[in-house]
């Protein structure tokens, strides 16, 4: 499957330099039938060992006249249609103009995945510029310069996690498609979701299945608690020896209280460890295994066993989980056996403080998935911890809370010239990351990095999901 991108903006901030250089001279696509207008360019474009095609919406400068605007607008959302990733350029020499908003906003609006770049970067001349671009609220701008030729690692950087995650969702419905090699049980087809799984960042996802991955050590109870959750025994045993499959996606309607539902789609691996015989073979399986469920995932639901928390094994895949960037629950199983449950619990939340720091706040639920106790409370957090992940902050609050912090405790000043934090923002959702511009961003020592992201932790009310925060010089 061939990856898509187009460069959209507004005229002149260097389009067609970019196309230029990404194609060279492996131009595919030229419309020159009589009568049609050429404004959609297509090629074949390289960047490293990356192939993809690019669409170029050239052409828009011949139109000056009052319907600039709307042929602009038609023409991007039509490149915005054919494209997998819009690569939305911004002049950095010239500032952020109400165009480029107009555009911003088409993006917002249309686009499963939009890269940013603030382009003729080149000296400092574009700083100011780069530094408005981060107010568009479509993420980290890429420092650009298509005639010199500058930043084309950080778009390959940007481009090639999407390129990677497509052809890793091409093999999964691949695999789906040919169910003696992966079993998969699924109401639906995958039709209506397939999308989803390339970064669909910048969409509402209500209406979507919520994607949540049970993982946790062997015995932990994830197929009895999946089977909970499905209400009947509907999981398969371990599939036929030799057969190796990959994670289990199930889609479920989680009833929610008054007849509502939370449509989900749960990841699971159990079934495969079922009759896996050498322990050492299970336990490496089992990792590599939860690893490809916590990658599908929104949410990673860890499934411990009260009995023996907090194992190797779980910490490393929790870790993984945060990693990842993804919502973390913690859910203690095998409740119904515990005796002494106040210490228990209180047991529990000392060692997850202690041995999982990196994940602090996140829920931590009991549950019996075998007498159905603690289910709701599970539900609840799954969606709480959801919610968090895909909390947006505006800019203006977060300015204000910033110059509170800083007041409160300023930063240090490294011999003697003090870090200054001047502007911030959040880049993106899902986790939520941030972007503080500063001078000195690489004197700032990890102790004030914490206790800003803390703060934002505890102002802006986000326990448990992974923060993200990124300083930027300006220069
Ligand atoms: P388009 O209308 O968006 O396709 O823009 P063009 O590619 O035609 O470029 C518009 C103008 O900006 C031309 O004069 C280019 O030479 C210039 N330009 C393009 N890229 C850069 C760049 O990276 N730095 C600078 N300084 N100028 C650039
Ligand atoms: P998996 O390997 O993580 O899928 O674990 P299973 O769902 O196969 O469960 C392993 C064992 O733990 C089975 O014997 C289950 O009956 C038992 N088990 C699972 N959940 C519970 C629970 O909530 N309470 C109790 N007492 N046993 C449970």
């Amino acid at each position: 499957m061939s990856l898509t991108l187009a460069i959209v903006g507004r005229p002149n901030v260097g389009k067609s330099t970019l196309f230029n250089r990404l194609v060279g001279k492996r131009l595919a696509l030229v419309d020159d039938q009589p009568g049609v207008t050429r404004d959609l360019r297509e090629g074949e474009a390289r960047l490293g060992d990356l192939r993809f095609t690019v669409i170029d919406t050239a052409g828009l400068e011949d139109a000056t006249d009052d319907s600039l605007q709307g042929r602009m607008r038609r023409l991007t959302e039509r490149a915005v249609d054919m494209a997998d990733i819009c690569l939305f350029l911004v002049d950095a020499r010239a500032g952020i103009t109400p165009t480029d908003e107009i555009f911003a906003e088409i993006l917002r609006k249309r686009s499963a995945h939009v890269i940013l770049a603030a382009n003729k970067a080149e000296g400092a001349a574009a700083d100011a510029g780069v530094l408005e671009a981060y107010g568009l609220g479509l993420g980290e701008p890429i420092r650009l310069s298509g005639e010199h030729g500058e930043g084309m690692t950080d778009l390959y950087a940007a481009i090639q996690p999407l390129a990677d995650k497509m052809a890793e969702q091409a093999a999964a419905e691949d695999a789906e498609a040919a169910p003696e090699t992966d079993v998969t049980i699924d109401d639906e087809g995958e039709g209506e979701d397939s999308q989803q799984t390339l970064e669909d960042r910048a969409r509402p996802t209500s209406e979507k299945p919520l994607q949540v991955a049970v993982v946790g050590r062997p015995n932990a109870g994830k197929s009895t608690l999946i089977n909970r959750i499905l209400g009947e025994d509907r999981l398969l045993t371990g599939p036929e020896a030799g057969i190796t499959r990959d994670a289990i996606s199930l889609r479920v309607d989680w009833p929610q209280g008054e007849g509502e539902v939370t449509p989900m789609r749960l990841f699971d691996t159990a079934g495969m460890r079922k009759k896996a015989k050498v322990q050492e073979k299970l336990e490496k399986l089992s990792v590599s295994d939860g690893l490809r469920a916590v990658k599908f995932a929104e949410v990673v639901v860890v499934l411990l066993d009260a009995a023996i928390p907090f194992e190797q094994q779980d910490l490393r895949i929790a870790d993984l989980a945060e990693r990842e960037g993804r919502a973390v629950v913690i859910a203690v199983n095998k409740w119904d056996i515990e005796e002494n449950r106040q210490d228990k619990l209180r047991e529990l939340k000392e060692s997850f403080d202690r041995l999982l720091p990196q994940l602090r706040g996140a829920p931590l639920v009991t549950v019996s998935a075998k007498t159905g106790r603690g289910l709701d409370r599970l539900h609840d957090a799954i969606l709480r911890a959801h919610q968090v992940w895909n909390r947006r902050v505006p800019t203006a609050a977060l300015n204000r809370w910033l110059s509170g912090m800083v007041e409160a405790h300023p930063p240090p000043a490294p011999q003697g010239r003090r870090i200054k934090l001047r502007y911030m923002t959040q880049a993106k959702t899902r986790p939520p990351g941030f972007v503080v511009m500063c001078s000195h961003p690489d004197k700032m020592p990890d102790s004030y990095r914490r206790y800003l992201i803390n703060g934002l932790r505890e102002d802006f009310d986000m326990p448990g999901t992974p923060i993200r925060l990124t300083l930027r010089g300006q220069g």
